[in-house]
């Protein structure tokens, strides 16, 4: 039996057929209706009363005021859903039948452009994935800021490299334009990582046609070559503008991000080394952004962000940031003045999003009034410096004094937030506007003369004249007066102890007045709508500004830190070296307080120390130092100052990091296998220009198979790689490594024993460490008593034990008269080992490999 529905649900119906994956806000007068699935998930998500419709059956309904839409569809946004607005786009009062509707927007969580949704000091990317012929690229845009970029992944880590990407920038929702070949792997990535990323897919049937989008939309030549990339761009832009369904034309800059011109660090390094986000709840709080962030704009915060993200190589640009925090620290005056200047200047890019799409407030344009207001200042302080980056900052600023003088003269200084109920012009904007002013202000003396004559003529002193929404103007006489009110008075209402009455004088006086007031809320609205319209010229301009100023408020933010925490600028090399000296954890010296954290030397370069081994009790302060050395060299990448005595940093292309040990539950992994992927990983990519930080490698399986790994893996850097390595242990047999190798170092952290007592001194010294003081971590961490003296006793056991088995085992060795007893294989047995690529082999390979392995010795 087919279902028989009311035409308006037929009408529904049929649109959410073309809106299945979203959630249909259908506009009924002052509501929007969601009704069946939708109405039954949107009450339990948003907590409001389901009821029901007769649509021609029963149809599970409930609904919202338009008015109060926003703060619910936020919601919902916030939960990953995508909602669908459709509205009555004709005059119900001219409609035939059923008042004729169309979906006028989607919002979705990549395309918000609404203020109130967005988070100030981060972006919000919609990111496309399109993958031909084993070529991935990735193409995104914030929309509420304009922002567009792209970027190309290739050859068998495309995966790897794009999942870096995407950490960096965090999509908040991710459309798969192509089948995309590893799409398992790439999901567990996403929920692992990015966890609230909504997904789509986008169909799409004419790749030709979406492939010369970008020409259309850029209007340039200057677009990447490839044909791949052009179709990943179009796609990007189809999905924009089915979505968002206005001019995009803010979004007018494609960038290119190419890989190699920027430090890489791996999603995981960046979650180790806590740059943007903590590793506790993945908030800002203690990281390196928020040590380094004192920006006073919510662009200079973005951009600060993205620096960190993208540390440059190039000595050259990283030197130019140098020179400017250089001359900023010479300059207070004039580095206070701007600091304080850029306190004014609103989130200019989100505004001219808004100003474009149409829905920027007459707030908005006073906002943006005073962000350019004070852009003279800026300019004029500007003018003094004399460093690269900071006269070019200088050049590319505009003032924009044609704008601000529009602004001033025409909105007035504090609108209300609608733009449909009047109020927003300034007197003398507008000829037309005053008149009507002069009349509505008249009108107050009007009413005061109508209501004295009246009084004079009827003699009833308590008469008045008063004004209500549905009976318009009216004159009040109390009932003890009824009998004195004159015969043209006409009566209209009738209260507890007055009745009211209208008079023709008084209808006539009331239409001119309420036309007056309507016209004026048309006239203002629409000369509003004509200056937001005029902005968009300018639109470009203040694009380039916006980007100026946040740079600007960068390197302010950073020779502010500098000069607070007593930072040092780095000499910037390539002699492949990191010379630091006294150097401190950004993070930890500001927690602790910087008289309590003990600075420390690092010395690591190509021709003595490749690589440091650090031995030294637990909690002593290894991964601490370790980190530490990273992100002063991530900070001096950026161009930032470092906190230091001095230091000498030759950029690296990569970081790389190990620490830590978590099972990554959601894939299965053991801790150990995790450790174990990650470390292939980091052998597999590291340069000889890289930085690796490896933090007790080998500890999630046996001693002897872990201590095994982890030389194993020494060796192989040492041998293959020759990247730059800090590598912490517990394995004091590592520390003969030195013996054999003169590049490899041993260091220790320095611990002070006083009797029973031990104090770790923090202080990180040449040599290998003999003790590991791990029944004392113990003690400190209050295990009982008797635990611990039974512990200290199985030690002394243990000690002797190992005492004499090795002196067992050297024999051993001597009769098998091994000429290297430190080297655990011959140098073939290590050439084969090496060749085998661990992250492609199948456990039976490995085994066979065993076998063989086995049956050479
Ligand atoms: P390990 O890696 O050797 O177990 P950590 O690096 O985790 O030790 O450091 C242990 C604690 O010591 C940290 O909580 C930190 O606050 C403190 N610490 C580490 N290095 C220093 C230092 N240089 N100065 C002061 N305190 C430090």
């Amino acid at each position: 039996m087919t279902i028989k529905y009311t035409p308006m649900m037929e009408q529904y119906l049929e649109i959410k057929s073309q809106h299945e994956n979203e959630i249909l806000f259908f506009r009924m007068g002052d509501f929007y209706e969601m009704f069946f699935t939708d109405a039954e998930l949107a009450s339990r998500e948003l907590e409001i009363t389901l009821t029901a419709r007769d649509g021609g059956q029963r149809v599970p309904m409930c609904g919202i005021p338009y008015h109060a839409a926003d703060t619910y569809i936020a919601k919902l946004i916030s939960k990953g859903y995508k909602v669908a607005i459709c509205e009555q786009v004709e005059d119900p009062k001219q409609a035939k039948g059923i008042v004729k509707r169309e979906v006028i927007k989607i919002i979705t969580p990549g395309t918000i452009i609404a203020e109130n949704l967005l988070p100030d000091n981060n972006n919000n990317y919609l990111a496309v994935l399109y993958e031909e012929e084993e070529e991935l690229i990735l193409a995104a845009a914030d929309i509420s800021t304009g922002e567009c970029l792209w970027a190309t992944f290739l050859g068998s880590q495309r995966l790897t490299a794009l999942y870096d990407q995407l950490f960096r920038l965090m999509p908040t929702e991710l459309v798969l334009a192509s089948k995309i070949e590893s799409i398992e792997k790439l999901n567990t990535f996403i929920s692992n990582r990015i966890p609230h990323c909504t997904h789509t897919t986008l169909a799409i049937d004419n790749l030709k046609l979406v492939s010369d989008l970008p020409k259309q939309h850029f209007m340039t030549d200057d677009l990447p070559q490839e044909d791949v990339a052009l179709t990943a761009i179009g796609c990007l832009l189809y999905y924009l503008h089915q979505t968002v369904k206005t001019d995009l034309s803010h979004i007018n800059r494609l960038i290119n991000y190419n890989t190699f011109e920027y430090l890489t660090i791996d999603s995981t390094s960046m979650r180790n080394l806590e740059v943007t986000r903590n590793v506790r709840d993945g908030g800002k709080k203690d990281t390196l952004l928020y040590v380094l962030d004192d920006t006073k704009t919510a662009m200079g915060g973005r951009l600060l962000k993205k620096w960190l993200e993208y540390p440059l190589m190039n000595t050259t640009h990283i030197i130019q940031r140098q020179d400017s925090i250089a001359e900023l620290l010479e300059k207070p005056t004039l580095r206070q003045t701007i600091h304080e200047t850029l306190a004014n200047i609103y989130d200019l890019e989100r505004i001219l999003t808004r100003i474009e799409v149409g829905t920027a407030s007459a707030r908005d344009l006073v906002a943006l009034k005073s962000s350019l207001v004070v852009l003279p200042t800026i300019k004029e302080q500007l003018q003094k410096t004399n460093t690269i980056f900071l006269s070019n900052l200088h050049f590319y600023l505009h003032t924009h004094i044609d704008l601000v003088t529009l602004v001033d003269t025409a909105i007035v200084d504090n609108p209300p937030f609608s733009v449909r109920e009047g109020g927003l012009i300034k007197r003398g904007y507008d000829l037309e506007l005053d008149e009507l002013h002069t009349i509505a202000r008249d009108s107050k003396q009007f009413v005061q003369d109508i209501e004295t004559r009246e009084r004079e003529n009827t003699g009833i002193k308590s008469l008045k004249v008063g004004y209500n929404k549905v009976f318009g103007y009216y004159i009040e006489v109390t009932h003890s007066h009824t009998a004195s009110v004159p015969l043209s008075y006409v009566r209209k209402q009738t209260l507890a102890n007055a009745e009211r009455y209208i008079t023709p004088e008084l209808k006539e006086f009331e239409s001119k007045i309420l036309g007056a007031q309507e016209k004026i809320v048309t006239i203002e609205y629409h000369l509003f709508s004509k200056i937001r319209d005029h902005i968009k010229v300018y639109m470009k301009e203040i694009q380039e500004t916006a980007r100026q100023l946040a740079q600007l408020d960068v390197i302010i933010s950073l020779s502010e830190v500098a000069f607070r925490h007593n930072y040092i600028r780095p000499t910037i090399t390539q002699t492949r070296e990191i010379t630091i000296k006294d150097g401190r954890h950004p993070i930890v010296e500001r927690l602790l307080k910087r008289e309590l954290f003990v600075p420390n030397d690092s010395d690591l370069n190509h021709h003595s120390n490749e690589i440091m081994i650090i031995t030294g009790p637990n909690m002593a302060g290894k991964s601490t130092y370790m980190r530490q050395v990273a992100l002063l060299v991530l900070m001096a990448q950026i161009g930032s100052f470092i906190p230091a005595r001095e230091a000498i940093i030759s950029p690296v292309d990569r970081i790389f990091t190990r620490v830590g040990a978590s099972d990554d539950l959601s894939t299965g992994q053991s801790t150990f296998m995790v450790e174990m992927n990650e470390v292939a990983q980091i052998l597999k990519h590291a340069t000889s220009q890289s930085l690796i930080i490896l933090d007790e490698i080998g500890r999630g399986t046996s001693t002897f198979d872990g201590m095994s790994i982890a030389r194993a893996v020494i060796e192989y850097i040492k041998e293959r790689v020759k990247a730059k390595t800090l590598f912490a242990t517990h394995y004091h047999e590592l520390t003969e490594l030195a013996d054999n190798h003169k590049t490899v170092k041993n260091y220790s952290v320095a611990v002070k024993e006083r009797g029973s007592d031990v104090v770790f001194l923090r202080r990180i010294i040449p040599g290998g460490a003999d003790k590991s003081y791990g029944i004392h971590v113990a003690q400190l961490a209050g295990l009982p008593q008797k635990v611990i003296k039974r512990a200290q006793e199985l030690l002394v056991e243990l000690e002797q034990n190992h005492v004499q088995s090795q002196n067992l085992s050297l024999s051993v060795a001597e009769s098998a008269a091994a000429t290297t007893p430190m080297s655990l294989f011959t140098s073939s047995t290590v050439d084969e080992l090496l060749a085998i690529d661990i992250t492609t082999i199948t456990p039976i390979e490995a085994i066979n490999i065993l076998y063989q392995l086995q049956n050479q010795a």
